[in-house]
């Protein structure tokens, strides 16, 4: 079986820049592909350094000159409101979008990503009006009293994994907050985050408070975190982007919020319901073809159940249907880039050399000899500190690790560079508690896993970032406080 070409070529897109669609003042371009057909979908401008300083421009009027800032909250969140209609009025159709640019299997675009996107716009859209300051019992003939403000011009820079999804996590709360925001998506998946800017425009917010500039990370992405009139950067991508983000930001002091890898821990023990756990352990590593941050990578199953635990993983994981992303049925989609998979490829090997037994897949499936696709694949007998245990693949790739006892699996979950997130299987209450108390990651699972939601926050410990998103710490990171002091003697 291959995947036909679909000759869906799609019209081309400029940037959206101070309200009005633009040609990257270079005049140069970059061709969008599809993953699943490695056919190209359409071109997008690609921004360097003078649209960027244009886009900075732009917001930095709207933000000191036009009404966003100082309209009421609830006006800010009523226009929210409607983001998030027509985000739900165009579903199908950004569904599509996203799958024919990401490769995401469209279930997983029309069920997760899109109507996930519209509830965090919903959420937000109601906060606007509900950040408060407080009064402060200072000593002394005095009232103080804080004010929450926002920051000012926002970058937010995005990876390709969850293009729409990622970039409202931050677009939401930062727009509710009141502060302008520059979007740049990755450079292989900017089509939603240019649609949003078209239903942006459609929802009527004022010229600059939103944009979308497209173009690579390299060129594109170095001049927004290196201009000095960006007040602070939001990433989401890898710890070595982050890294280097980090170090370009200190020389202008950008205020940074940093969401970067993982290679989370997931935990299954001898007493844990193992159908439930084996599901889960899918769900973990399989969900959007491993290109997930909190993918539960090392999945550590204590020694007795094992055997019991990876014959019905490899059960389950054999059946996932992989083909056409298009394809209602289809579980496992093709992966986003050549490069991406030649990647992985390239840790399946190190896998093997280093000592750990395929036990399933590891190549390219042979019926899919079109689209990136990589098979299901599962290492048994992994050791913690293998370059399979211990690095950020992303993708469709699971170390089996053995654990004896409860001291032994939380000493090697924890060993990692990473925090991002984990997984508990177990029956009993208190192991489930302890674990998750013991546990260094941002977010804990409990016989469940891979799930969100707006009301939660979300973030990393360790390497895997600092700054949470979602729920009311994530739009309290886009605001500053302001301590007021009134002498009333
Ligand atoms: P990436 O780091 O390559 O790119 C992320 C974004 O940064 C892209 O828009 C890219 O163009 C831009 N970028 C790259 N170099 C830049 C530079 N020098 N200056 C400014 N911008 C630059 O990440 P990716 O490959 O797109 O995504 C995968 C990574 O993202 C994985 O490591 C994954 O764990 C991470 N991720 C983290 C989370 C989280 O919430 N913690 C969520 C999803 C993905």
């Amino acid at each position: 079986m291959s995947i036909a070409p679909t000759k869906a070529k799609l019209k081309p897109w400029k940037l959206y820049l101070d309200g009005k669609w633009q040609d990257a003042r270079s005049g140069r371009t970059f061709t969008t592909i599809n993953p699943a057909t490695e056919e190209p979908l359409c071109e997008c401008a690609a921004a360097g350094a003078e649209d960027v300083d244009l886009a900075v421009r732009a917001a930095r009027q709207a933000f000191a000159e036009g009404p966003w800032p100082r309209m009421a909250a609830a006006d800010r969140g009523a226009a929210l409101l409607k983001v998030a209609q027509l985000i739900e009025k165009h579903r199908d159709e950004i569904a599509e979008l996203e799958t024919l640019n990401q490769g995401k299997p469209i279930g997983d675009s029309s069920r997760v990503d899109v109507p996930l996107t519209a509830a965090c716009f919903r959420y937000y859209a109601g906060f606007a009006d509900k950040l408060e300051g407080r009064t402060i019992p200072v000593r002394g003939p005095y009232l103080a009293y804080t004010l929450r403000e926002p920051i000012g011009v926002i970058a937010a820079i995005v990876p390709w994994n969850y293009p729409l999804l990622l970039a409202t996590y931050k677009v939401a709360p930062a727009l509710a907050a009141g502060n302008a925001v520059i979007l740049k998506p990755a450079s292989q998946t900017p089509l939603t985050a240019l649609r949003l800017g078209e239903i942006i425009e459609e929802a009527g917010l004022p010229p600059g408070i939103f944009q979308v500039i497209t173009g690579s990370g390299r060129e594109c992405g170095q001049a927004i975190v290196e201009h000095a009139g960006i007040d602070k950067i939001a990433l989401t991508g890898s710890t070595e982007t982050g890294r280097h983000v980090m170090q370009s930001a200190a020389k202008n002091l950008t205020k940074l919020e940093l969401e970067l890898g993982g290679k989370s821990p997931n935990i299954v023990f001898a007493d844990a319901d193992l159908e439930e756990a084996a599901k889960g352990a899918t769900i973990g590593i399989f969900l959007n073809k491993g290109e997930i941050c909190t993918a539960g990578s090392r999945l550590f199953v204590e020694t007795k159940v094992k055997d019991q635990l990876l014959e019905k993983l490899v059960g389950r994981a054999k059946k996932l249907r992989q083909g056409d992303p298009l394809d209602p049925q289809t579980r496992l989609g093709p992966q986003v880039s050549k490069e991406h998979r030649e990647s992985i490829l390239r840790y399946v090997e190190t896998g093997k050399k280093e000592g750990a037994s395929l036990v399933l897949g590891g190549g390219v499936p042979p019926e899919l000899p079109r689209g990136w696709f990589v098979q299901p694949t599962i290492f048994d007998g992994v050791a913690n500190e293998m370059t399979i245990a211990q690095e950020e693949i992303f993708g469709p790739v699971l170390a089996v690790i053995p654990f004896e006892s409860f001291d032994d699996v939380l000493r090697q979950a924890n060993q990692s560079q990473f925090g991002l997130a984990a997984g508990v299987w177990t029956r009993d209450i208190k192991k489930a508690h302890r674990a998750a108390r013991a546990l260094q990651a941002g977010t804990v699972w409990v016989n469940t896993y891979n799930l969100f939601d707006p009301t939660a926050p979300y973030g990393g410990f360790k390497k895997s970032g600092f700054g949470r998103e979602l729920g009311s710490a994530g739009i309290e990171e886009y605001t500053q406080l302001k301590s007021v002091w009134i002498d009333l003697s």
